[in-house]
């Protein structure tokens, strides 16, 4: 179900102030948590429930992404953006204001999106990309998504210099290793190829963690 409630409060999975591998240039990302499409095959289950996720306040959150002066923009996925659109476009509106790009992933097809929010959300975004993961038309050979029947809608000129760089790329992840030895990556890979990568990279972060101690 796309959101309805008012609140100033986001459910997320995950905040990174700086990557390279969700869309151009330097952004932040923020990955919501929930999501109601719960397509067969999903890379990230563990973002389906939105009472896992953390609470945080939407003007606490804003001023982080305001704050950080080495992004060009905000790219927004999850776990499912549109099941919180009311919470997620007061930070979008005043990201958008701050003169930063978007990019919003959604499993909805641009044509469901009918509510007030959601509508308002897409009028914002620079780069939409829309569509659920579908098993049966997997294809990593677009960056940023993994199945065929997905779209990537330029909606605004601020890109369209790149948009043939963008959509002949390859896809990318980036590792981070905490210092509490936590191995996080994120980036698009198959799944069993990114659960190897994970156990390995774990592994051997384990292993380092024992050596020194
Ligand atoms: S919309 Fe995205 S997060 Fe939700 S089930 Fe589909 S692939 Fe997973």
């Amino acid at each position: 179900m796309m959101g309805t409630e008012q609140t100033d409060t986001l459910y997320i999975h995950d905040f990174i102030p700086v990557t390279e591998v969700e869309g151009p240039g330097k952004r932040a990302s923020l990955l919501v948590q929930g999501c109601s499409i719960r397509c067969k095959g999903c890379m990230v289950p563990h973002t389906w429930k939105r009472e896992e996720g953390k609470p945080v306040h939407v003007g606490e959150l804003l001023r982080r992404i305001r704050s950080n002066h080495e992004i060009e923009g905000l790219t927004v996925l999850g776990g499912e953006p549109m099941d919180q659109a009311k919470a997620l476009l007061p930070l979008l509106t005043g990201v958008k204001d701050a003169g930063l790009s978007l990019i919003v992933f959604t499993g909805y097809e641009r044509e469901q999106i009918r509510d007030a929010a959601g509508e308002k959300i897409i009028a914002l975004c620079d780069i939409l990309i829309d569509g659920p993961y579908m098993q049966e038309y997997t294809d990593f050979s677009r960056p940023y998504i993994g199945s065929a029947n997905q779209q990537i809608r330029f909606l605004t000129d601020r890109y369209a210099s790149l948009k043939e760089q963008l959509l002949s790329g390859k896809q990318k992840i980036e590792v981070r290793l905490s210092t509490d030895g936590a191995v996080k990556i994120n980036g698009l890979l198959p799944k069993e190829l990114l659960e190897e990568l994970q156990r390995e990279l774990s592994g051997r972060a384990a292993e380092d963690r024992n050596d020194k101690s």
